[in-house]
């Protein structure tokens, strides 16, 4: 919900302060609009009904993949549309344990992510991106990223209500609907710093720590900086996509404003202040990124020999092929060896799953077809 206007309408009724909090508290639990919320007297529940839509998004559509995972369109109340998805995990995925286990002590079982909009399209044209490939439209409020949370918060609470409580409940103790966020949804949250940043203050309490919310970026030079110096501990991730720079520009313009040297700079610096690894994304192309020789480059220009151990994680993406049509994916076995061979340079990898291909929700197929391409 709008949460500016929700004060405002709240002072308009001369309600109390603490009023915004309790209504966004339901919000934070998964509550399906005001009517629910019992310690609000009854004539305030049916104001805010009349007056402020429950969402600053209106839900478009919503598709299911057969494996899990939720893919929605949303409009924006300018008519701006943006995508978000849900990702299921009933097991760990394969490889090494993903970073949350070791902060939270929980188990695998059951990892439920996010994936976030922090754009309604994107102004970088990224060549292998669907978003990039659709018009930019503006970068979304604080609300409007918080409202996809909300959302998917909403249907694992209707899901989980829907289960037999021995199923819900494992090992006794609830477990929180949402687990780990991730900004690689449209846009680069990185040109929106401050409203995902105000997102972010509030994820907690819908259940995802700062530790287990991850913020990817192009190499937004300046927004990697501001994020070292903010006092959340976000996780960053980098998408590299290659290891020098003509490759990197002509895949990703963004790369002549900013390129390789100082990005991984950048990077370095936040992990001397932050202290926490930063993750590289690569999206694996077929003749074009994948070959032995550009595995070993990656590797020398990730791990630096006096480093004891390496501050970059690298994960190799599975190409997920867009409207364009102007890429092809590299085999599983080209990405096997090129894991293999950063793994031999010290450089720790694993292979992204890919979730919701068939819903075409998968990483960088998010363009909202049919509303704005
Ligand atoms: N702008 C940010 C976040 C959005 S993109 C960023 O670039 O990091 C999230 C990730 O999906 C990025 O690593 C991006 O490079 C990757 N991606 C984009 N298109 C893809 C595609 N077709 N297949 C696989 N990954 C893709």
């Amino acid at each position: 919900m709008d949460l500016d206007l929700l004060e405002q309408t709240l002072a308009q009724h001369g309600q109390p302060r603490f009023r915004a909090g309790q209504v966004w508290s339901w919000a934070a639990r998964g509550a399906g609009g005001y009517e629910q919320m019992t310690n609000l007297p009854a004539s305030l529940r049916e104001a805010l009904a009349r007056e402020l839509p429950f969402s600053s998004l209106t839900l478009r559509s919503e598709a299911r993949s057969r494996d899990g995972t939720v893919k929605a369109l949303f409009a924006t109340h300018d008519g701006r549309p943006l995508e978000a998805v849900l990702m299921r995990y009933r097991d760990a995925p394969p490889g090494r344990p993903h970073d949350g286990a070791r902060h939270d002590g929980r188990r695998q079982a059951g990892r439920r992510s996010i994936c976030l909009s922090s754009q309604s399209g994107c102004p970088l044209t990224c060549a292998f991106c669907a978003t990039g490939a659709m018009r930019f439209a503006r970068n979304l409020t604080a609300s409007e990223i918080l409202d996809q949370a909300l959302h998917f918060r909403r249907v694992e609470e209707s899901a989980r209500r829907d289960l037999p409580s021995r199923q819900s409940n494992c090992n006794g103790a609830l477990q929180a609907p949402i687990t780990h966020c991730v900004f690689m949804g449209m846009g680069e949250p990185l040109l929106n710093l401050e409203n995902v940043l105000a997102a972010c203050e509030r994820l907690p309490q819908i259940g995802v720590t700062h530790r287990r919310t991850t913020i990817s970026t192009v190499g937004w030079v300046p927004g990697i900086e501001a994020l070292a110096e903010q006092d959340m501990p976000l996780r960053l991730a980098l998408s590299l996509h290659a290891a020098d720079d003509a490759l990197r520009s002509q895949l990703m313009p963004v790369n002549e404003r900013f390129p390789l040297a100082e990005v991984l700079e950048a990077c370095r610096a936040f992990y001397a202040r932050r202290r926490r690894r930063v993750f590289v994304e690569y999206v694996m192309l077929a003749g074009v990124n994948d070959r032995y020789e550009q595995a070993l480059a990656l590797a020398r220009l990730l791990r630096a020999e006096r480093e004891r151990r390496s501050i970059f994680k690298v994960n190799l993406i599975p190409y997920n092929p867009t409207a364009s049509g102007s890429f092809r994916g590299s085999t599983r076995e080209s990405i096997a060896a090129f894991r293999a061979a950063l793994e031999s340079r010290g450089v720790p990898a694993t292979v992204r799953l890919t979730r919701g291909r068939d819903i075409d929700a998968a990483c960088g197929q998010l363009a909202a077809s049919g509303g704005a391409a």
